[in-house]
């Protein structure tokens, strides 16, 4: 196999054999994970302005072959890769029509499911927008509730931050950047699981 050396660089998840394989295989003795994702989009007149998976009301919209929800593509990917699946881009190719318009609340729900199938739960996300208009401030309790009914967890377990892009020359653009931390889904402590042998 081409990258066979990466098995030298144990990464303490039984990732190393699998990271290209985009087939993730996690470790049952990883407690929590960590995940991270970025995403941007060029503004566009004639396209409605979606973040979060809310509309907010504004002259231009984010462009992309789905809905353009930055957001949600940037928790999507980290979701994603705190369990080492395949990307966004991957599994939701921009190239193939079937997602041409798409609600991203699809991709989120794709990227949750597979982490649920993983053995694990969503703790909390954090985020940041950098956007030069429009303030994200009185959106941001929509954007929560938003987040919350797709991520199913509280509120509270959510992170929006808004910045402008000051000295960057990205105006045109929004950002997103995402965190997120998973748990694993059922902690049997160590001292009541079966032996691991067969007598
Ligand atoms: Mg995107």
């Amino acid at each position: 196999m081409k990258y066979k050396n990466l098995r030298l660089v144990s990464d303490g998840f039984g990732l190393s054999d699998h990271k290209l394989s985009m087939s993730p295989k996690t470790n049952s003795r990883s407690v929590i994970r960590i995940g991270y994702g970025w995403d941007s989009h060029e503004f566009k007149s004639g396209v409605p302005l979606k973040l979060g998976g809310i509309e907010i009301g504004h002259p231009k919209g984010l462009g992309g072959h789905s809905d353009g929800d930055a957001l949600l593509h940037a928790i999507t990917d980290a979701l994603l890769g705190a369990i080492a699946a395949p990307d966004i881009g991957t599994l939701f190719s921009p190239s193939d029509p079937q997602w041409k318009g798409a609600d991203s609340a699809l991709f989120l729900a794709e990227a949750l499911r597979r982490v649920n199938s993983a053995g694990y739960n969503l703790a909390n996300v954090d985020s940041t927008l950098i956007l030069a208009q429009p303030k994200i401030g009185p959106h941001v309790h929509a954007m929560r509730e938003s987040l919350s009914k797709l991520l199913t967890i509280d509120g509270e377990s959510i992170g929006i931050k808004a910045k402008t892009p000051e000295g960057i020359g990205t105006e045109g653009a929004a950002i997103a950047h995402a965190v997120v931390l998973l748990e694993k889904s059922s902690r049997t402590p160590r001292r009541f699981r079966k032996p691991n042998y067969k007598p």
